[in-house]
This record gives C-alpha cells, sequence and structure tokens, in this order.
C-alpha cells in the first residue's frame, strides 16, 4: 500500500472536473454525501483544477470509519431520577408521551448550541438544588449531529463535563416549560410534537 504525504501528488479520476486531473493530497474537513455531517481533518487527494476532493486514499479509511462510527455512537449519561421525571412531565404538558424525550433534548441542544446567549445561562441552572441528586437513570441521545451539537454547546456554555451539560439542559426545559412557561418556545414545541405523531 502506498502512504501518501500531505503535499504529494497524483493523477485521478475528478468526479466534478469528468476528467483526470493531478490530485495534491491535503488534511481536508470531509462532509458526508448526504451533508448531515463531515469528518474532520482526514487526509484526502484535493482536485488541483477546482479544488474539491477527488479521492480519499486507502490510508484513510481507518479514521473515517472511526469519526463514522463516533458520530453514529449514542450519547449515553447517567441523571438523577428526577431529571427524567421533568422530562416526563415536559412531555405531558406539550401532549407528548415519554417517547418524545430523546427529540425534545435534541431540539433543545441544538437550539442552545446556535444561540450563545441562552447557552451561556446553563452554568446558573445548575447552581440550582435541582442540579444535585444520585445519577441513577440512564438518558441516551442518538443521532449523527447529537455529537457535534454537544461539542459546540459544551464550548458555547463552558460546561465540559456531559452530564453537567444535560442536566443543565434539563433544567432549561423544566423552566421554559413547566416553571415560567415560554408562550413561542411551547407553541413551536407543541408543533413538533404534531410532526412526529
Ligand atoms: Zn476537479
Amino acid at each position: 500500500m502506498k502512504i501518501y504525504k500531505v503535499g504529494d501528488e497524483k493523477r485521478a479520476a475528478c468526479e466534478v472536473c469528468q476528467s483526470f486531473q493531478t490530485v495534491s493530497f491535503q488534511l481536508r474537513d470531509v462532509p458526508f454525501s448526504d451533508g448531515s455531517g463531515l469528518v474532520k481533518n482526514v487526509v484526502v487527494g484535493v482536485c488541483k483544477t477546482c479544488d474539491s476532493v477527488a479521492l480519499l486514499p486507502f490510508q484513510s479509511v481507518p479514521a473515517v470509519k472511526k469519526q463514522l462510527e463516533t458520530q453514529r455512537k449514542a450519547v449515553e449519561s447517567r441523571v438523577p431520577a428526577h431529571m427524567i421525571d421533568i422530562l416526563n412531565l415536559a412531555s405531558a404538558k406539550l401532549g407528548a408521551t415519554p417517547e418524545f424525550i430523546p427529540l425534545l433534548m435534541k431540539y433543545y441542544i441544538h437550539m442552545l448550541a446556535t444561540h450563545p446567549v441562552a447557552a451561556v445561562q446553563l452554568v446558573q441552572l445548575l447552581t440550582s438544588e435541582l442540579a444535585t441528586g444520585l445519577a441513577n437513570k440512564r438518558l441516551s441521545l442518538k443521532g449523527r449531529e447529537i455529537h457535534n451539537d454537544i461539542n459546540e454547546l459544551k464550548s458555547l456554555s463552558q460546561i465540559s463535563n456531559t452530564t453537567e451539560l444535560l442536566k443543565g439542559v434539563v433544567l432549561a426545559i423544566n423552566n421554559d416549560v413547566l416553571i415560567n412557561p415560554d408562550k413561542q418556545r411551547i407553541a413551536h414545541l407543541k408543533s413538533l410534537v404534531a410532526t412526529v405523531a
């Protein structure tokens, strides 16, 4: 097997140019073909004519596979039992069953990951008495975007521990849905419930 170094070049077929071109091996972030995610920082052959990724050398396959597996693996965490109760109550208030919980969490994590102002308030929520308690219930979230969203939210909120982050998100849901109902947010969530029901 030939190992390519960054900067090496060879001739290869480029799908974009629809012809043989010179490709240069470079470190790139490569999007999945369906656009649902990104494999980061792998050696790929970049077409020198159109700058698109023309080939994935065999040496990069394990790195790509590993990143794909990590991104597909569920985020598993243990939280205090009352956190799950909060999520059950919030789901009921939205007219949904407990099956809605993972989607509710993912919606909130994504929403907070794209709203820095709301994200920085999570730390504050973790000082509440409700943030404490023995972590004895499992919370599992699946999906390709969940890892990206959680990493994004960790850096925005400055909460590096996944369990603490998820607890903060549950308490944000508690606030918005149960304690100080946010009408707009609730209407949006109800339409989401209607969509997946
Ligand atoms: Zn090309």
